[in-house]
């Protein structure tokens, strides 16, 4: 077998190589691995951080993904959607920090009161904003059109996860109801970037079913779809969805961040400019599990800044952080942490993609 110390000298990366990468079960080789993907972030981006303040303004959703706490089919959530005026109270929150952009989540409705409120929505904040930021949409499938004028509206980004780049677990994760297609997404996704927009994309790691080729496949996808922004993290379970019924399929929790710490490197190795984010999930399993993931090649943060009375309703997954301290109690332990690993908030860029720079020039 070939060590790991020579895979990670070479220039490209086979499938086999990263299959490798992905399989490593000694402490030594993945400190090795997490070292590589450090160097490469420091040479392309340097130690810097990026924050988007993540509102998840509403937990009102069409769709019934098997993994998801807050899907249609869960009548145990309480439903909530921000008004307008509280999302402004939260960009000037986020203002007011110095953050040079703000992500707005939610689950996914397409009715067309619902995307005009988006568009309108965009304007009001982009308004508001001042000095201007970025506004990122994390708001699921949305036609071409939808896509269009929202980012004519003036949203910049845009993040859909593939959540899997292999259909037959796509199939095994969601409904075949008719809403939740695979060819659909990925239609979605290049509509995405069609339009424009800074594309973003991720899975889910230590999904019941799959396998490390799959995971590795994910990250060739990500590769061939020359993708700018990525946020992987660990699947969690949450007791009121299908997929709990899997539980026992389940690789133990060190193991799935392991495996997630070895994603985020191995991605960094392959795409040396792109953003990649150190996700929420990571916390949930070890508190200082995002500084570890920016430590393996990260370079995007996302604190939560939704109100705090909302937090408790928008439960992906079990045991999400940060849902009892308000949201400058937060903040101010995530600046600490940053500095303690050598690591700095940027907060006079808008931290695009440099992949999207490149990928714009070269077009
Ligand atoms: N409704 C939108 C955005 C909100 S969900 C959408 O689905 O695109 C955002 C992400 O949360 C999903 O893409 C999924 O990858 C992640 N997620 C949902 N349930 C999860 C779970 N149980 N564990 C880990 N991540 C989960
Ligand atoms: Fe809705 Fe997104 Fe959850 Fe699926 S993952 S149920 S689309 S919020």
């Amino acid at each position: 077998m070939i060590a790991v110390c020579e895979i990670l000298e070479k220039q490209e990366l086979s499938r086999q190589d990263i299959i490798r990468l992905l399989s490593i079960t000694d402490k030594g080789d993945q400190e090795l691995l997490i070292k590589k993907a450090y160097s490469i972030k420091e040479s392309t981006i340097g130690r810097k951080v990026y924050l988007r303040g993540l509102i998840e303004f509403s937990n009102y959703c069409r769709k019934n993904c098997y993994y998801c706490g807050i899907r249609s089919g869960n009548n145990k959530v309480a439903r909530y959607s921000l008004s307008d005026d509280e999302i402004l109270q939260v960009v000037e929150f986020a203002q007011k920090q110095q953050l040079k952009g703000i992500v707005l989540q939610s689950g996914e409705l397409n009715r067309s009161d619902f995307t005009k409120r988006i568009t309108a929505l965009i304007t009001k904040i982009k308004n508001a904003a001042n000095p201007e930021f970025r506004i990122t949409l994390s708001l699921g499938e949305q036609s071409l059109e939808t896509y269009q004028r929202w980012f004519d509206a003036g949203a910049q980004r845009y993040l859909l996860r593939i959540e899997t780049s292999n259909e037959d677990l796509y199939k095994k994760i969601h409904p075949a109801d008719g809403l939740h297609s695979f060819k659909v997404r990925l239609r979605c996704l290049e509509d995405i970037q069609k339009t424009g927009y800074m594309t973003g994309t991720g899975v889910m790691i230590g999904l019941p079913f799959q396998t490390i080729e799959n995971l590795t496949d994910d990250l060739l996808f990500i590769k061939e779809r020359d993708i700018d922004m990525v946020g992987m993290g660990p699947y969690l379970e949450h007791a009121d969805t299908p997929l709990y019924d899997h539980k026992d399929l389940l690789m133990p929790l060190m193991e799935r961040f392991n495996l997630s710490i070895r994603m985020i490197a191995v991605l960094r190795i392959m795409m040396p400019d792109i953003n990649i984010a150190s996700t929420t999930a990571l916390q949930s399993i070890f508190p200082l599990g995002r500084e570890l993931g920016l430590k393996a090649g990260a370079n995007v943060m996302m604190p939560n800044i939704t109100p705090l009375k909302y937090r408790r309703s928008y439960l992906l997954y079990d045991n999400k952080p940060c849902i009892d301290e308000e949201a400058d109690d937060c903040w101010d332990c995530l600046e600490k942490r940053i500095k303690m690993i050598g690591e700095e908030i940027v907060r006079n860029e808008y931290g695009d993609s440099k992949h999207f720079i490149n990928r714009i020039q070269i077009d």
